[in-house]
């Protein structure tokens, strides 16, 4: 009999991370200082003081693997590795020859893959004697992940939560607290930028830009704070390759290698951190034919809409300007469920990778993504977050192409996590209240006359 479930012993678990920098064809664009425009020395660190130094030298490493340390690897083990399934359930819905995988996330604490790096930037905080931490969050995935984080490590934590989601997505609000952190509404009273926007607008519904800029003003003020971040940045991707390294050896296990690998991004440190481990195959012409698929939501479009541009990762310009696929920094986003997915802007390895042509981008609607949550759920029973939900609608129509021209491809999902606090989205499905929404072409010409001018160098 063919096994559904892959696992790996905890004796197997990699014990490092995977750096792509010193592997990547072409060298990533500088970061640029928000105040100067100049570029930040390629060796870095990062000014100011934002970040712990660990993950500032880790932003900029040279080195192709980089050891987990131990007190890492032991949170780990309390929920990885995490399974590898095959998709016999949903392969037989479709009547296809592919051959599916997915590697769940859904199983970590936090019920995503965010707790992979939340546990690495709270332990290197601990060590290096940092008492508090600050961030932002959207719907609360990420503000949950590190408010477990610094549960284990014994630290505060600060969560600047965009008000939209604060008032009507209280669960994960009271995850966060349950876990000892503090979580406020941004725009908040607490900060200069908050109290900015709550003076043009006492009634402002927030932004993720919008909260980032609450988050770093709370690490520049306090000196025993530091500033975090769930996704975008390099050194986010480098921990979450824990599970693309562990998926390599489930994969070996099941004696399979993937044609497509399908992720969805909404910073990309999910999906990169599944696919980096396997690009290097593509890179070095070892599997040149692999396809990697990014996939977003039509309402929020970085790759498939916005230009490659210098931009801010904020709205107040505290962050340092990267070049990016971007919306804008002062990008509202529509009201979707896929909360994980509305940023602005874009890894910048993601966006390097795809202006080189090594991965694709697709955009997808969000009743067509809702309704492959539901096939998911009725085959393989697991009720997927609307993030991921991105992923299954791609990788279903690639199994039904293979259908119709009979190949028997093998298609690997990152499935980043559960669904058990978007319920209510699936409730609007059903009922068939759930609407699409697509951001307007003008909108992304109109938000680009406000990104920064950096001078040629
Ligand atoms: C946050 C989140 C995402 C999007 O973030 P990435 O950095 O792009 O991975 C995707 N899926 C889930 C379940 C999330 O919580």
């Amino acid at each position: 009999m063919e096994r559904a479930m892959y696992f790996l012993d905890q004796k197997d678990m990699p014990t490092h991370w995977y750096n792509i920098i010193p592997d990547l064809p072409e060298p990533l664009p500088p970061l640029v200082h928000p105040a100067t425009k100049e570029p930040l020395p390629k060796e870095g660190p990062l000014p100011p003081p934002l970040f712990t130094d660990s993950v500032n030298k880790q932003e900029f490493s040279q080195e192709r693997y980089i050891e987990i340390p131990d007190e890492v690897l032991e949170a780990y083990r309390t929920y990885r590795p995490t399974v590898l399934h095959r998709a016999f359930r949903l392969e037989k819905a479709l009547d296809t020859p592919a051959k599916i995988f997915y590697k769940y996330e859904g199983t970590s604490q936090a019920g995503s893959h965010k707790p992979n790096t939340a546990i690495a930037q709270a332990y290197y905080a601990k060590k290096e004697g940092v008492k508090r931490l600050t961030t932002e969050t959207g719907a609360g995935q990420w503000g949950s992940a590190l408010a477990f984080g610094c549960a284990f490590f014994g630290l505060e934590c600060k969560v600047y939560m965009v008000r939209v989601s604060y008032n009507q997505k209280p669960y994960r609000r009271i995850l966060m607290e349950t876990w000892g952190a503090q979580a406020v509404p941004s725009p908040s009273p607490d900060t200069e930028v908050g109290r900015r926007f709550l003076a043009e607008n006492p009634e402002h519904t927030g932004s993720l830009g919008i909260a980032i800029s609450e988050a770093c003003e709370d690490a520049y003020a306090n000196d025993d704070t530091k500033y975090t971040i769930g996704s975008v940045v390099n050194h986010v991707l480098l921990h979450q390759t824990i599970i693309g390294e562990e998926t390599r050896k489930q994969m070996e296990m099941a004696d399979a290698y993937p044609d497509i690998i399908v992720g969805c991004i909404g910073g990309g440190s999910n999906f990169a951190g599944q696919f980096l481990p396997w690009i290097r195959d593509k890179l070095s012409g070892k599997k040149p034919d692999m396809r990697i698929i990014c996939v977003e939501p039509y309402a929020a479009p970085t790759l498939t809409k916005g230009p490659y541009a210098w931009d801010y990762g904020d709205i107040a310009g505290l962050a340092p300007i990267v070049r990016m696929y971007t919306l804008g920094h002062d990008f509202i986003p529509p009201p979707v469920h896929a909360g994980g997915l509305r940023y602005h802007g874009m890894a910048p390895i993601i966006c390097h990778l795809y202006k080189l042509g090594f991965v694709e981008a697709q955009a997808v609607h969000q009743v067509a993504t809702f309704e492959a949550g539901v096939t998911f759920a009725r085959t393989e029973g697991i009720i997927t977050a609307p993030e991921p939900c991105h992923d299954l609608r791609v990788a279903i129509d690639e199994a039904l192409k293979c259908k119709e021209s009979g190949e028997s491809k093998t298609i690997l999902i990152a499935h980043s996590g559960h669904g058990h606090f978007d319920l209510a989205a699936y409730d609007e499905y059903l009922s068939g209240r759930l609407q699409d929404y697509e951001y307007p072409e003008e909108k992304v010409k109109e938000a680009l006359k406000n990104l920064p001018e950096v001078p040629a160098f």
